[in-house]
């Protein structure tokens, strides 16, 4: 089976279960390998009420080493979901040099200059159009692969309303960011956790697929689990869809290295 790459963990405050138990359900349900992928701590008290705090980031490295000595079945990795947002590369640049991870997940959350709590999953604009709204998101998620501190990209269109495709209307710039992620050697997470929320289909879409092959990129699957019986959700259906596209590979990543299978 496909392994499990974005798994969440109580120190992010919104998920529930231990990090064992996500462990176990993903042996149970057959998996061999999976990425914890917990909230990143961001600077200035950013968000905090999402994610761990800065001194919380050596439990979950242990906790991850723990478990990989109890369980040596399965190949757990110890990855991040790493946010990008404008003013915080140099943050995340020191951060990497002092923690280590095997994948790093590429997540725009938050569209800086945006109203409110700049939610790239709740908006609302008075004075922009879908379009101009998803431009924003994309254009952030652009510069965000530009960077080069990042391997996969995370729910690539998750700022998508329900009935309004982003491929439909951003085509132009969603290749850019596929040419320019496979420039910088990512791959693209497909997140099953829209499979479970009202939009009722994955993060990237579906259609985005032939753009993936036709860009020659890898991709990953990640449930974005918060609750452990989350893991693995509905993988069984995206690949499904993906055995029609025998030219996308599967990106598996150990210490920042991908390998394609
Ligand atoms: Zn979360
Ligand atoms: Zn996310």
């Amino acid at each position: 089976m496909t392994p499990d790459y974005h798994i969440h963990t109580a120190l992010c405050k919104h998920a529930s279960g231990t990090m064992e138990d996500y462990v176990r359900q993903a042996i149970k349900i057959g998996l061999d390998e999976i990425a914890f992928t917990d909230h990143i701590p961001l600077p200035n008290g950013f968000d905090t009420a999402h994610r761990m705090q800065p001194k919380e980031i050596e439990s979950y490295l242990h906790e991850i080493t723990r478990l990989r000595n109890i369980y040596p079945n399965i190949k757990i990795l110890c990855g991040i979901e790493a946010d990008f947002y404008d003013g915080f590369e140099d943050y995340l640049s020191d951060f990497f040099k002092w923690n280590s991870f095997d994948l790093v997940i590429l997540s725009v959350h938050f569209v800086k200059d945006w109203p409110a709590e700049n939610w790239a999953f709740s908006y609302s604009f008075t004075n922009k159009t879908q379009t101009e709204i998803y431009s924003d998101y994309l254009q952030a998620l652009l510069r965000g692969i530009r960077t080069g501190l990042f391997n996969i990209i995370g729910h690539l269109d998750l700022v998508k309303s329900v009935e309004q495709p982003v491929l439909q209307r951003n085509a132009t710039l969603v290749k850019q960011i596929l040419s320019e992620a496979k420039a910088q050697n990512m791959a693209i997470e497909i997140n099953s956790s829209g499979l479970r929320r009202e939009i009722n289909e994955p993060y990237p879409a579906f259609s985005f697929l032939p753009l993936i092959a036709e860009a020659g990129l890898p991709v990953t699957l990640g449930s974005d689990a918060h609750q452990p019986e989350h893991v693995g959700f509905s993988f069984s259906e995206i690949e499904a869809r993906l055995s029609a596209f025998s030219m996308i590979k599967m990106a598996h990543f150990q210490a920042g290295k991908m390998q394609l299978y």
